[in-house]
Protein backbone atom coordinates (compact mmCIF):
# COMPACT_ATOMS: atom_id res chain seq x y z
CA UNK A 1 0.00 0.00 0.00
CA UNK A 2 2.76 2.41 1.20
CA UNK A 3 4.31 1.51 -2.32
CA UNK A 4 0.73 3.24 -4.13
CA UNK A 5 1.48 5.92 -1.89
CA UNK A 6 5.36 6.78 -2.74
CA UNK A 7 3.90 6.21 -6.30
CA UNK A 8 0.92 8.76 -5.72
CA UNK A 9 3.99 11.48 -4.47
CA UNK A 10 6.00 11.40 -7.05
CA UNK A 11 3.06 11.80 -9.45
CA UNK A 12 2.23 14.85 -7.55
CA UNK A 13 5.77 15.90 -7.88
CA UNK A 14 5.94 16.02 -11.32
CA UNK A 15 2.19 17.31 -11.85
CA UNK A 16 3.28 20.10 -9.70
CA UNK A 17 4.82 23.85 -9.65
CA UNK A 18 5.41 25.35 -7.81
CA UNK A 19 6.54 22.86 -4.50
CA UNK A 20 7.38 23.70 -1.04
CA UNK A 21 9.20 21.59 1.12
CA UNK A 22 8.87 22.28 4.99
CA UNK A 23 10.14 20.38 8.15
CA UNK A 24 9.15 20.86 11.95
CA UNK A 25 9.87 23.41 14.59
CA UNK A 26 13.18 23.37 16.80
CA UNK A 27 14.80 21.18 13.59
CA UNK A 28 17.09 18.59 14.25
CA UNK A 29 19.91 16.92 11.65
CA UNK A 30 16.89 14.60 10.50
CA UNK A 31 14.21 17.80 9.75
CA UNK A 32 16.92 19.71 8.40
CA UNK A 33 18.59 16.60 5.88
CA UNK A 34 15.48 15.12 4.96
CA UNK A 35 14.51 18.35 3.75
CA UNK A 36 17.56 19.82 2.22
CA UNK A 37 18.23 16.69 0.80
CA UNK A 38 14.91 16.56 -1.03
CA UNK A 39 14.95 19.65 -2.06
CA UNK A 40 18.41 19.39 -4.02
CA UNK A 41 16.80 16.34 -5.69
CA UNK A 42 13.96 17.67 -6.81
CA UNK A 43 15.68 20.98 -7.86
CA UNK A 44 18.41 18.75 -9.94
CA UNK A 45 15.86 16.88 -11.33
CA UNK A 46 13.24 19.26 -12.35
CA UNK A 47 15.37 22.51 -13.31
CA UNK A 48 12.84 24.74 -14.90
CA UNK A 49 10.27 24.06 -11.55
CA UNK A 50 10.10 26.32 -8.79
CA UNK A 51 11.42 24.39 -5.41
CA UNK A 52 11.34 26.89 -2.23
CA UNK A 53 12.41 25.00 1.12
CA UNK A 54 10.65 27.47 3.56
CA UNK A 55 10.68 27.11 7.52
CA UNK A 56 10.00 29.88 9.90
CA UNK A 57 12.92 28.86 12.09
CA UNK A 58 16.35 28.10 12.00
CA UNK A 59 19.63 25.93 13.90
CA UNK A 60 22.75 27.44 14.47
CA UNK A 61 23.99 23.93 15.27
CA UNK A 62 22.86 23.06 11.56
CA UNK A 63 23.83 26.21 10.04
CA UNK A 64 26.30 24.65 7.89
CA UNK A 65 23.83 22.89 5.96
CA UNK A 66 22.00 26.31 4.10
CA UNK A 67 19.57 28.42 4.64
CA UNK A 68 16.51 28.03 3.72
CA UNK A 69 14.07 30.67 1.09
CA UNK A 70 11.64 33.38 1.74
CA UNK A 71 8.53 32.29 0.12
CA UNK A 72 6.30 34.75 -1.07
CA UNK A 73 2.96 33.79 0.31
CA UNK A 74 0.97 34.16 -2.80
CA UNK A 75 2.85 31.18 -3.91
CA UNK A 76 0.87 28.57 -1.73
CA UNK A 77 -2.36 28.60 -3.26
CA UNK A 78 -0.90 27.26 -6.12
CA UNK A 79 1.40 25.07 -4.22
CA UNK A 80 1.90 21.20 -3.65
CA UNK A 81 3.49 21.54 -0.16
CA UNK A 82 5.45 18.52 0.82
CA UNK A 83 5.85 18.67 4.90
CA UNK A 84 9.11 16.09 6.49
CA UNK A 85 8.91 14.56 9.82
CA UNK A 86 6.22 16.58 11.69
CA UNK A 87 3.68 14.30 13.35
CA UNK A 88 1.31 17.13 13.88
CA UNK A 89 0.30 20.71 11.90
CA UNK A 90 0.94 22.07 15.61
CA UNK A 91 4.57 21.42 14.73
CA UNK A 92 5.02 22.32 11.20
CA UNK A 93 7.38 25.06 10.69
CA UNK A 94 5.70 27.32 8.39
CA UNK A 95 3.01 29.73 9.51
CA UNK A 96 1.24 29.55 5.87
CA UNK A 97 0.94 25.73 5.79
CA UNK A 98 -2.76 25.82 5.70
CA UNK A 99 -2.58 27.97 2.16
CA UNK A 100 -1.39 25.21 0.52
CA UNK A 101 -3.20 23.72 -2.46
CA UNK A 102 -2.20 20.55 -1.13
CA UNK A 103 -0.19 18.72 1.49
CA UNK A 104 1.97 15.71 1.21
CA UNK A 105 3.12 14.66 4.95
CA UNK A 106 6.62 11.72 4.36
CA UNK A 107 6.83 11.34 8.43
CA UNK A 108 8.02 8.26 10.42
CA UNK A 109 6.39 9.71 13.97
CA UNK A 110 3.47 7.53 15.31
CA UNK A 111 0.40 8.89 13.55
CA UNK A 112 -1.41 11.56 15.31
CA UNK A 113 -2.89 14.09 12.73
CA UNK A 114 -2.82 13.07 9.30
CA UNK A 115 -2.83 16.56 8.09
CA UNK A 116 -1.95 15.76 4.67
CA UNK A 117 -4.13 15.19 1.72
CA UNK A 118 -1.60 12.41 1.05
CA UNK A 119 -0.30 10.74 4.01
CA UNK A 120 3.16 8.61 4.28
CA UNK A 121 3.32 7.64 7.09
CA UNK A 122 5.70 4.63 8.75
CA UNK A 123 6.43 4.45 12.31
CA UNK A 124 8.65 1.76 12.30
CA UNK A 125 11.58 3.88 10.21
CA UNK A 126 14.48 4.90 12.11
CA UNK A 127 13.99 8.66 10.89
CA UNK A 128 12.36 10.86 8.00
CA UNK A 129 15.41 10.49 5.96
CA UNK A 130 15.68 6.95 5.95
CA UNK A 131 12.04 7.06 4.15
CA UNK A 132 13.91 9.68 1.85
CA UNK A 133 16.28 7.43 1.03
CA UNK A 134 13.98 4.50 0.54
CA UNK A 135 11.82 7.06 -1.85
CA UNK A 136 15.08 7.72 -3.43
CA UNK A 137 16.34 4.50 -4.40
CA UNK A 138 12.77 3.25 -5.63
CA UNK A 139 12.66 6.03 -8.08
CA UNK A 140 16.05 6.50 -8.81
CA UNK A 141 15.91 6.28 -12.93
CA UNK A 142 13.75 9.27 -12.58
CA UNK A 143 15.90 11.40 -9.81
CA UNK A 144 18.90 12.79 -10.11
CA UNK A 145 21.04 12.21 -6.76
CA UNK A 146 24.16 14.04 -6.48
CA UNK A 147 26.70 13.17 -3.69
CA UNK A 148 25.18 16.60 -1.71
CA UNK A 149 21.79 15.64 -1.90
CA UNK A 150 22.73 12.09 -0.46
CA UNK A 151 25.01 13.64 2.01
CA UNK A 152 21.75 15.50 3.58
CA UNK A 153 19.93 12.20 3.48
CA UNK A 154 22.90 9.86 5.53
CA UNK A 155 23.17 13.10 8.10
CA UNK A 156 19.47 12.16 8.83
CA UNK A 157 19.94 8.89 9.34
CA UNK A 158 23.48 8.97 10.87
CA UNK A 159 21.90 11.53 14.00
CA UNK A 160 18.37 10.69 14.45
CA UNK A 161 19.38 6.52 14.97
CA UNK A 162 22.46 7.71 17.06
CA UNK A 163 24.92 6.45 14.85
CA UNK A 164 22.57 3.94 14.14
CA UNK A 165 22.25 2.57 17.88
CA UNK A 166 18.67 3.37 18.31
CA UNK A 167 15.16 1.00 18.62
CA UNK A 168 13.80 0.96 14.88
CA UNK A 169 17.27 0.72 12.92
CA UNK A 170 16.97 -2.02 11.00
CA UNK A 171 19.15 -4.11 7.93
CA UNK A 172 16.79 -1.77 5.54
CA UNK A 173 18.16 1.31 7.30
CA UNK A 174 21.85 -0.20 6.65
CA UNK A 175 20.85 -0.67 3.03
CA UNK A 176 19.56 2.52 2.83
CA UNK A 177 22.29 4.41 4.20
CA UNK A 178 24.61 1.96 2.01
CA UNK A 179 23.07 3.22 -1.43
CA UNK A 180 23.41 6.92 -0.01
CA UNK A 181 26.84 6.51 0.64
CA UNK A 182 27.21 4.73 -2.79
CA UNK A 183 26.36 8.10 -4.19
CA UNK A 184 29.77 9.79 -2.76
CA UNK A 185 29.09 10.91 0.50
CA UNK A 186 31.87 12.94 2.09
CA UNK A 187 31.16 11.59 5.66
CA UNK A 188 35.11 12.83 6.87
CA UNK A 189 33.34 16.76 6.54
CA UNK A 190 29.80 15.65 7.68
CA UNK A 191 31.37 14.04 10.82
CA UNK A 192 33.53 17.06 11.62
CA UNK A 193 30.86 19.14 11.57
CA UNK A 194 28.69 17.23 13.36
CA UNK A 195 30.94 15.85 16.14
CA UNK A 196 33.60 18.66 16.88
CA UNK A 197 33.12 21.01 19.42
CA UNK A 198 34.29 24.61 21.04
CA UNK A 199 36.58 24.22 23.23
CA UNK A 200 33.88 25.94 25.70
CA UNK A 201 31.60 23.11 25.33
CA UNK A 202 33.65 20.82 27.30
CA UNK A 203 33.17 23.66 30.53
CA UNK A 204 29.58 23.00 30.00
CA UNK A 205 30.53 19.44 29.81
CA UNK A 206 32.30 19.63 32.94
CA UNK A 207 29.15 21.61 34.26
CA UNK A 208 26.96 19.31 33.50
CA UNK A 209 28.71 16.16 34.99
CA UNK A 210 28.87 17.70 38.41
CA UNK A 211 25.09 18.63 38.57
CA UNK A 212 23.35 15.46 37.18
CA UNK A 213 20.92 14.34 39.90
CA UNK A 214 19.31 10.47 40.09
CA UNK A 215 16.77 9.77 42.04
CA UNK A 216 16.59 6.38 44.31
CA UNK A 217 15.71 3.97 41.41
CA UNK A 218 18.15 5.72 38.70
CA UNK A 219 16.36 8.32 36.92
CA UNK A 220 19.35 10.96 35.81
CA UNK A 221 18.24 14.62 35.07
CA UNK A 222 19.15 17.94 34.75
CA UNK A 223 17.84 21.41 35.47
CA UNK A 224 19.58 23.91 32.83
CA UNK A 225 17.72 27.26 34.79
CA UNK A 226 17.91 30.63 33.46
CA UNK A 227 21.28 31.35 35.05
CA UNK A 228 23.21 28.21 34.14
CA UNK A 229 22.14 29.17 30.57
CA UNK A 230 23.42 32.83 31.07
CA UNK A 231 26.28 31.61 32.56
CA UNK A 232 27.47 29.44 29.64
CA UNK A 233 26.23 32.06 27.36
CA UNK A 234 23.86 29.18 25.45
CA UNK A 235 21.04 29.87 23.47
CA UNK A 236 18.17 27.93 24.11
CA UNK A 237 18.68 25.16 21.45
CA UNK A 238 22.16 24.81 22.73
CA UNK A 239 20.89 24.67 26.46
CA UNK A 240 18.64 21.78 25.19
CA UNK A 241 21.35 19.50 24.02
CA UNK A 242 22.68 18.94 27.61
CA UNK A 243 20.06 15.79 27.08
CA UNK A 244 22.48 13.86 25.30
CA UNK A 245 24.99 14.52 28.52
CA UNK A 246 23.04 12.41 30.23
CA UNK A 247 22.03 8.95 28.29
CA UNK A 248 25.46 7.18 29.13
CA UNK A 249 24.90 6.48 32.72
CA UNK A 250 24.56 2.82 33.64
CA UNK A 251 21.77 1.84 35.33
CA UNK A 252 19.83 5.21 34.43
CA UNK A 253 17.21 3.84 32.04
CA UNK A 254 15.07 7.29 31.83
CA UNK A 255 16.83 10.28 31.62
CA UNK A 256 15.87 13.91 31.51
CA UNK A 257 16.46 17.45 30.48
CA UNK A 258 14.64 20.82 32.05
CA UNK A 259 15.31 23.92 30.21
CA UNK A 260 14.07 26.58 31.34
CA UNK A 261 12.39 28.63 28.56
CA UNK A 262 12.37 32.41 29.23
CA UNK A 263 10.74 33.09 26.35
CA UNK A 264 7.47 30.90 27.30
CA UNK A 265 7.75 31.24 30.63
CA UNK A 266 8.23 27.22 30.92
CA UNK A 267 10.10 24.57 30.78
CA UNK A 268 11.14 22.23 28.53
CA UNK A 269 11.61 18.58 28.82
CA UNK A 270 13.14 15.95 26.78
CA UNK A 271 12.66 12.68 28.12
CA UNK A 272 14.97 9.60 26.72
CA UNK A 273 14.96 5.89 27.83
CA UNK A 274 16.42 2.46 26.83
CA UNK A 275 14.74 -1.13 27.44
CA UNK A 276 11.14 1.04 28.75
CA UNK A 277 9.12 2.90 27.22
CA UNK A 278 8.49 7.02 27.96
CA UNK A 279 5.59 8.13 26.04
CA UNK A 280 3.28 7.82 27.89
CA UNK A 281 5.09 9.89 30.86
CA UNK A 282 5.33 12.31 28.35
CA UNK A 283 1.25 12.57 27.31
CA UNK A 284 0.76 13.03 30.96
CA UNK A 285 2.92 16.37 30.93
CA UNK A 286 1.44 17.63 27.82
CA UNK A 287 3.62 16.01 25.11
CA UNK A 288 4.27 13.39 23.63
CA UNK A 289 6.75 11.96 20.68
CA UNK A 290 8.29 7.90 20.48
CA UNK A 291 8.45 5.46 22.74
CA UNK A 292 11.70 6.03 23.92
CA UNK A 293 12.91 10.06 22.70
CA UNK A 294 9.68 12.36 24.21
CA UNK A 295 9.11 16.17 24.60
CA UNK A 296 7.13 17.59 26.91
CA UNK A 297 6.78 20.85 28.83
CA UNK A 298 6.20 21.38 32.67
CA UNK A 299 5.08 24.89 34.22
CA UNK A 300 6.57 25.23 37.80
CA UNK A 301 9.46 23.33 39.72
CA UNK A 302 7.01 21.89 41.64
CA UNK A 303 5.48 20.07 38.08
CA UNK A 304 8.88 19.18 37.11
CA UNK A 305 9.75 17.28 40.64
CA UNK A 306 6.38 15.32 40.29
CA UNK A 307 7.26 14.10 36.75
CA UNK A 308 10.88 13.48 38.15
CA UNK A 309 8.92 11.52 40.98
CA UNK A 310 6.71 9.61 38.31
CA UNK A 311 9.64 8.60 36.16
CA UNK A 312 11.29 7.46 39.48
CA UNK A 313 8.44 5.32 39.98
CA UNK A 314 7.89 3.92 36.03
CA UNK A 315 11.64 2.89 36.56
CA UNK A 316 11.10 1.31 39.93
CA UNK A 317 8.55 -0.63 38.57
CA UNK A 318 10.63 -2.11 35.66
CA UNK A 319 13.53 -3.16 37.30
CA UNK A 320 11.72 -4.80 39.83
CA UNK A 321 9.66 -6.71 37.23
CA UNK A 322 12.60 -6.97 34.33
CA UNK A 323 16.08 -8.57 34.12
CA UNK A 324 18.79 -7.56 31.78
CA UNK A 325 18.94 -4.20 31.64
CA UNK A 326 22.06 -2.03 32.06
P1 LIG B 1 12.80 16.35 21.58
O1 LIG B 1 13.20 16.08 22.97
O2 LIG B 1 12.20 17.70 21.41
O3 LIG B 1 13.87 16.03 20.60
O4 LIG B 1 11.59 15.37 21.24
C1 LIG B 1 11.75 13.98 21.09
C2 LIG B 1 10.65 13.47 20.19
O5 LIG B 1 9.38 13.77 20.77
C3 LIG B 1 10.67 14.14 18.83
O6 LIG B 1 10.48 13.14 17.89
C4 LIG B 1 9.53 15.09 18.85
O7 LIG B 1 8.90 15.09 17.59
C5 LIG B 1 8.59 14.55 19.90
N1 LIG B 1 8.00 15.65 20.68
C6 LIG B 1 8.67 16.60 21.38
N2 LIG B 1 7.82 17.43 22.03
C7 LIG B 1 6.58 17.00 21.73
C8 LIG B 1 5.26 17.44 22.08
N3 LIG B 1 5.06 18.49 22.89
N4 LIG B 1 4.22 16.75 21.59
C9 LIG B 1 4.41 15.69 20.78
N5 LIG B 1 5.61 15.21 20.42
C10 LIG B 1 6.68 15.85 20.87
Amino acid sequence: MNEDTKKLILELIEANDPIVISRHIRPDGDAVGSTMGFTKVLRDTYPQKKIYLADDDFSDYLAFCGGEDEVPEEVYPNALLIVIDTGTRKRISNRNYAKAKKIVKIDHHIEADPYGDVNWVEDFRSSACEMIADFLVTFKDRLKISPQAAAYVYMGMVTDSGRFRFEGVTGDTMRLAGAMLDYGVDYETLFAHLYTEEPEAFRLKSYVYDHIGITKNGVAYLYMDEATQDRFHLSFEAASGVVNELSKIRGSLIWVAFIANREKKNIRVRLRSRFLGINDLAIKYHGGGHNMAAGATVFSEQEMQELIDDADRLLGEYKSTHEGWL
